[in-house]
């Protein structure tokens, strides 16, 4: 079976680790940038109802038509742009590539960035080039990225509004000219949209290659796997061909529609988890750790040196999961990245911090 595999896959994958979820059976889950918090009872059993009467034997709506609308008014979606569903942004950052790809072409994105867009661009079998954020604060430099899109001549270049995994936002003139110089699509990813209040999602129609991506997934929808993707409709015309039928099922559709209609429920659990965010950075400002500014629902953390693997088995032992970034990237040495819960378990992180760190 071996020398089948090594002759039919191929090396690009070969050469690929899956993308790892590790195992959080009784820990307090501060490692994925999900909300912490749960529905009220009320909306649970009206949510229940609404379910009840869906009949499962019928294919979903293909195009999500009344969740569609629902989104376009919660997410503030510009008259006359198009939108088009996927399940989770995962899925539609795949449907660009696919939209996009032939051999020889690039992606490029900054690094430390989110992974998937590497990974996405080896799938589809394109290059990627990863820009280096300046390493004093992870912000953009500007004539990195623009001489990195004049020689290798991106056709999607993905920037997320504010960063994962450093949490920033980046800055907005800089944005601006690396869209009007770019030779191909930006994608500008706010999947971190309800934790800060700035978004390029009111300038669509601004650059003919401008497109805005976002999801449910922060806001406390995870687990029903619906992202979405705004911009010209010439453009989503496109990209919707590389989309399968029935992306986003019918449960999801139901789902998401129903929450996004009591969506000031999510508004209030958001705008808890900004606080905590600020909580828990001040306290860990009093720590000797330093910790980097964030406009998302995590905070990333650079501890002393050689101390990222140790402090991370720790807090595990203590029955706390975070992200250990160290090795990830030469940016991220000795850097951990936690999630802000809810405030018990931003108190146990902390507690378990400083026993880890004395
Ligand atoms: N973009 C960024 C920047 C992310 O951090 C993530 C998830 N961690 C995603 C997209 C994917 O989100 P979804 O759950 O919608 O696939």
């Amino acid at each position: 079976m071996q020398h089948l595999i090594d002759r039919l896959v191929r090396p690009e994958i070969r050469a690929l680790n899956a993308y790892h979820v590790p195992d959080a059976t009784g820990q307090i889950k501060l490692d994925a940038m999900e909300n912490p918090y749960t529905w009220p009872l009320a909306l649970r059993r009206e949510w229940l109802n609404l379910l009840a009467a869906v009949d499962v034997n019928r294919y979903p709506d293909p195009h999500g038509v009344e969740l569609q609308d629902t989104l376009r008014k919660t997410m503030g979606v510009p008259e006359g742009m198009g939108l088009l569903l996927g399940n989770g942004s995962d899925e539609i950052i795949q449907m660009l590539a696919l939209t996009v790809a032939s051999p020889g072409r690039k992606v490029l994105s900054v690094d430390p960035g989110f992974v998937m867009y590497r990974m996405i661009a080896g799938f589809a079998g394109m290059g990627y080039v990863g820009v280096p954020l300046r390493a004093a604060d992870f912000s953009l430099d500007p004539a990195a990225v623009l001489e990195a899109m004049e020689r290798e001549q991106p056709v999607l270049t993905f920037l997320a509004y504010p960063n994962n995994p450093t949490g920033n936002l980046f800055d907005r003139q800089v944005l601006e000219a690396i869209i009007g110089a770019a030779p191909g699509l930006v994608i500008l990813d706010e999947a971190y949209a309800p934790f800060t209040n700035k978004s390029f999602m009111e300038q669509l129609g601004d650059w003919p290659n401008l497109l805005v991506m976002r999801t449910v997934s922060k806001m406390g929808l995870a687990g029903l796997r619906l992202g979405l993707l705004a911009g010209p409709r010439v453009w989503l015309d496109e990209i919707d061909k590389t989309r399968l039928p029935y992306n986003v099922n019918v449960l999801t559709q139901v789902s998401a529609a129903f929450a996004l209609r009591h969506k000031a429920v999510f508004d209030e659990q958001t705008n808890r988890i900004r606080e905590e965010r600020a909580r828990l950075f001040a306290a860990l400002s009093a720590m000797d750790v330093r910790s980097y500014r964030s406009d998302a629902n995590f905070i990333l953390l650079r501890l002393g040196q050689g101390r990222a693997g140790a402090v991370f088995q720790l807090l595990k032992t203590r029955g706390i999961l975070v992200k250990n970034l160290d090795g990830a990237h030469p940016l991220l040495g000795d850097c951990l990245r936690v999630t802000v819960g809810r405030p018990e378990e931003n108190d146990a992180f902390l507690q378990a911090l400083k026993s880890a760190l004395s």
